[in-house]
């Protein structure tokens, strides 16, 4: 690691020790250490699949589309069922026991960060779940497994609810579909709240959760991000950690342990 890396470590860390109300916001990046590849990354699902056929809007308007949703849904689902969360989810478990973490708000649908065992009370997961899968009309939900095994078993494309017969989908947000209002609500809430704010492995473009950390800043909490490239809001950083989030986190929580 290098001189200035480490030194920008060092400050990181004592802003975390000297912080009570810890929020940590994460992105895709989180994950890619886990082997979930980024959609848009060539040879990835985006190649295969047209965004276009994959918005709310053409879900919810034929049959033709649901079938194209759930076969791109089945394709990508395997990748995230079998990842095992790396460092960096670890990193955020052990801010949680450190009795810090107001907050853990995630754009991640992979479910990582309930399987490194941070408390879901504490997670607001701002695009959804792959676990789940709800109906779009009655709002129930059920585990996926039990979906698509029933899928498999029938030999059915597209499931429909069982009590009111509205299109069954995977409980993540899709292109052109709201976020969840209460958890976007509260996670602006615990941005407002914190007096910390640590972002990592997002290129805080994808909107309103980009606006987390400037929120967070206007209400003087002071800025960590850890990611691979920069985003267009470095410049409201306290301290920038260029690089993966896995052994960065792992040197960001040497540091806090040794404080
Ligand atoms: P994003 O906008 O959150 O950007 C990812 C950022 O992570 C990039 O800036 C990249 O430089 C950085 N990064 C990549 N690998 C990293 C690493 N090892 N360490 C640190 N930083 C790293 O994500 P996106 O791929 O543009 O996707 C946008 C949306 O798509 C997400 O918000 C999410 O809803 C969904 N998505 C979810 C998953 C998942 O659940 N794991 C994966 C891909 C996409
Ligand atoms: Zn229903």
């Amino acid at each position: 690691m290098s001189d200035i890396l480490q030194r920008d470590v060092t400050t990181a860390a004592a802003l975390m020790r000297a912080a009570q109300k810890i929020v940590v916001f994460t992105g895709a990046g989180i994950s890619t250490e886990s082997g979930i590849p980024d959609f848009r990354s060539p040879g990835g699902i985006w190649s295969t699949y047209n965004q276009d056929d994959l918005t709310y809007q053409r879900f919810r308007s034929h049959e033709k589309y649901r079938k194209i949703y759930w076969e791109y849904d089945r394709a990508r689902y395997p990748a995230m069922r079998d990842a095992a969360p790396n460092p960096a989810h670890r990193a955020v478990l052990e801010i949680e026991k450190s009795g810090r973490l107001l907050a853990l708000i995630t754009q991640n649908i992979d479910g990582l960060h309930h399987k490194a065992g941070s408390s879901p009370e504490k997670i607001y997961e701002l695009h959804g779940t792959v676990r789940e899968v709800t109906c779009l009309d009655c709002y129930r939900r059920w585990p996926r497994e039990k979906i698509t095994e029933e899928m498999d078993r029938e030999g059915i494309d597209v499931p429909y609810c069982q009590h009111c017969g509205g299109p069954l989908k995977c409980a993540t947000i899709a292109f052109g579909q709201s976020l969840p209002p209460e958890v976007l609500e509260s996670s602006f809430d615990h941005a407002r709240n914190c007096d910390l704010f640590l972002t990592v492995g997002s290129s805080l473009v994808v909107q309103p959760a980009a606006m987390l950390p400037v929120e967070a800043k206007r209400k003087r909490a002071r800025l960590i991000l850890v990611n691979l490239s920069s985003t267009p809001y470095d410049d409201i950083m306290d301290v920038i950690l260029i690089g993966k989030a896995a052994p960065t986190m792992e040197a960001l929580m040497d540091e806090f342990r040794r404080g």
